[in-house]
């Protein structure tokens, strides 16, 4: 269902990348602007010789490629799948890994790179000894013998995330397991490492149920531009990390680029990763997440039904006005969907499909708590959130309360493995903590979350952690209230998602809901005209 185009389109744009490199050398230009995909087939598109394997992959061991999920429900794409069955016949436990190399590193100049994968695990997927893991091999000029390599299981962090991401309400057979972001920061060892190895892997399989597979379906190695983000993310920010940027506003700070020091009008998918959000922690929570596929089987702006996928590189487009953060958004999802309608019942039958819907959203960006604050009474009784939008993530789609069209009834259970699904507007939205907004973390629980979007009073919307190991629904130091806000020194005040737990985005407003964002609205353009 996913179609090729994605995949063509992507390569064709780093081939393109890959010449500027070549032409920026031969000109000693070469400055690193774009947080760049290095892998030459991150969607795992087919090999034209030999269609049942990937292009530039390799795979070996239980390892399987081709579609992910049930085409009739599910836009999940290609990729590959470790099993972790028992399989008596076999001499040792399942194992496997799927690798790719990345050659010409040292003529980037550049040390620090982040390996990261898109990949769902099946309820009954399971390793002993937490063997699985992304792996980085080191090549100089000669391919044959690696200098170095480095490991970083990734199954602690799928462990934990069974337990304090679990919500007994989600539906059972299809959003229950949801697509998660994995990742490994590294610097290469040595300045002439020229080539690497990334590979993603397990071992010691030891499921004895089916469904006991783990499906990635996306590969990605990019240089990493800002060393400010390379600080471990618990290392307070320096004044003097400050003084290279350039104030944009309340949090947001302009990481200038060598050839414009002055922000730009407006920050979208050639500048998002210079947008950066203070908080004890500079991140770019804009970066790569601001494009996206209107894919066949949506409804484009106008309401027609699409039939070939078409890539929008600005879903999301980012202004400033001296008071507010303006989010123009076409609300377009840039991650897995069930498909709608939900012709086959997956979820609750849906009979909505998910259409491109222009919207521009205001954030006030010095928010303050409402003396007239009221939160939710059970079953939003008293409509202290309005139905429809509260609020937007940083991939430009909409939060809504935990209750759809019958005020009642929780929707938590009627949604996809992105914790999503289409409005009778058409309008996507998400009801709870969304795992699947694409970004540049991953959020390990290691410490405190990142920022994943923000209410319509302004208030910045955190993941769930508080800090390491600790739930921000379950902190005691620093509890949460029934808005789901608290205050610290570093962030001010924030809500965080509270998974499992109602009302898991926002259980009202802390501030003021800026008007803007409530009254009926024309469709506007990226600079802020009225569309037609
Ligand atoms: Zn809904
Ligand atoms: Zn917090």
């Amino acid at each position: 269902m996913i179609p090729n185009q994605p995949d063509r389109d992507t390569m064709r744009r780093h081939w393109v990348w890959r010449i500027g490199i070549t032409l920026g050398l031969g000109f000693g230009i070469l400055a690193f602007a774009e947080p760049t995909n290095l892998v030459s087939n991150p969607h795992f598109l087919p090999n034209p010789g030999a269609p049942s394997l990937p292009l530039d992959f390799t795979m070996s061991g239980n390892v399987s490629y081709g579609e992910l999920g049930d085409l009739t429900r599910e836009y999940s794409g290609r990729g590959v799948r470790f099993d972790s069955s028992l399989q008596p016949p076999q001499p040792h436990l399942p194992r496997g890994r799927v690798s790719t190399r990345v050659t010409g590193v040292s003529a980037l100049h550049h040390r620090w790179f982040r390996l990261r994968i898109r990949a769902l695990a099946q309820p009954h997927f399971a390793v002993k000894q937490d063997e699985l893991f992304l792996q980085v091999e080191f090549f100089g000029t000669s391919p044959a013998n690696s200098l170095d390599q480095i490991k970083s299981r990734i199954f602690p962090q799928l462990r934990r995330e069974r337990e304090d991401l679990k919500d007994p309400s989600a539906n059972q057979r299809l959003g229950q397991a949801t697509w998660r972001t994995y990742e490994m920061a590294f610097r290469t060892p040595f300045p002439e490492v020229d080539s690497l190895i990334l590979s993603a892997g397990f071992s010691l399989g030891i499921a004895q149920q089916p469904n006991a597979e783990f499906w990635i379906n996306e590969f990605r190695l990019e240089p990493i531009p800002t060393p400010t983000h390379f600080r471990p993310r618990h290392h307070p920010v320096r004044s003097d990390d400050l003084s290279n940027l350039l104030h944009l506003g309340g949090r947001w700070y302009y990481h200038p680029s060598p050839e414009a020091r002055v922000a730009p009008a407006q920050f979208d998918h050639t500048n998002a990763h210079r947008l950066l959000y203070l908080s004890d922690r500079l991140e770019a929570p804009f970066a790569d997440n601001t494009s996206a596929w209107l894919r066949d089987g949506y409804y484009d702006a106008r309401g027609a039904l699409v039939k070939q996928a078409r890539f929008l590189p600005e879903n999301v487009v980012i202004q400033f006005t001296p008071r507010h953060m303006i989010v123009h958004s076409h609300n377009l999802p840039n991650h897995p969907t069930a498909f709608f309608p939900d012709l086959w019942r997956t979820l609750d039958g849906n009979p909505n499909r998910i259409q491109e819907i222009l919207s521009t959203w205001h954030l006030p960006l010095d928010p303050t708590p409402s003396t007239l604050r009221v939160a939710m009474t059970p079953g939003n009784q008293n409509q202290a959130l309005p139905g429809g939008p509260i609020g937007v993530a940083v991939n430009g789609v909409v939060f809504f309360n935990p209750y759809d069209l019958e005020r009642n009834q929780d929707a938590i259970w009627r949604l996809d493995r992105c914790c999503g699904h289409p409005s009778p507007r058409s309008q996507y939205h998400y009801h709870k903590y969304p795992v699947c907004i694409k970004s540049p973390w991953s959020d390990d629980g290691n410490q405190h979350s990142p920022l994943i979007g923000f209410a319509f009073d302004g208030f910045p919307i955190y993941g769930p952690y508080e800090s390491k190991g600790e739930l921000a629904k379950n902190s005691t130091p620093n509890p949460l209230n029934e808005f789901n806000v608290h205050h610290d020194a570093d962030r001010g005040w924030h809500y965080h998602v509270t998974p499992g737990a109602f009302p898991h985005i926002i259980g009202g407003y802390w501030g003021t809901a800026d008007p803007n964002n409530h009254r009926t609205r024309r469709p506007r353009d990226r600079r802020g005209r009225t569309r037609r």
